[in-house]
């Protein structure tokens, strides 16, 4: 399938055909420029994995909230040991998928 970005703000259409307006901004079809087929594949392939990453940063802030109610509910140093641990753990995975995305979209695989 052809991909399109639109050269005003970036959105990528899926399609034989650029759309009418860009949904995004909506710029005419004029500004959509095709995507090479070499990008549009890795485009593509990124895809499955920029979604996992999306969802395991969801999980991870749900990890951090779960734990901060655990780490307030304090009963006792081992349970706030490993709450403590697992917000600190999840911050810096969050922080780990935010630098991974962001080379990902530098590279184009978005
Ligand atoms: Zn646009």
């Amino acid at each position: 399938m052809k991909m399109w970005r639109c050269s005003v703000c970036g959105y990528v259409h899926f399609g034989d055909v650029p759309p009418e307006k860009c949904p995004k901004c909506g710029a005419p079809a004029e500004k959509f420029v095709e995507i090479e087929k070499e990008k549009a594949a890795l485009i593509e392939r990124s895809a499955f994995t920029n979604g996992l990453l999306m969802e395991l940063y969801t999980l991870l802030a749900k990890a951090a909230e779960v734990s901060a109610r655990g780490e307030a509910d304090n009963l006792d140093p081992g349970c706030v040991g490993i709450f403590k641990k697992a917000q600190a753990d999840s911050q810096v995975l969050r922080r780990m998928i935010m630098a991974e995305v962001e080379t990902h979209i530098g590279k184009g695989k978005w």
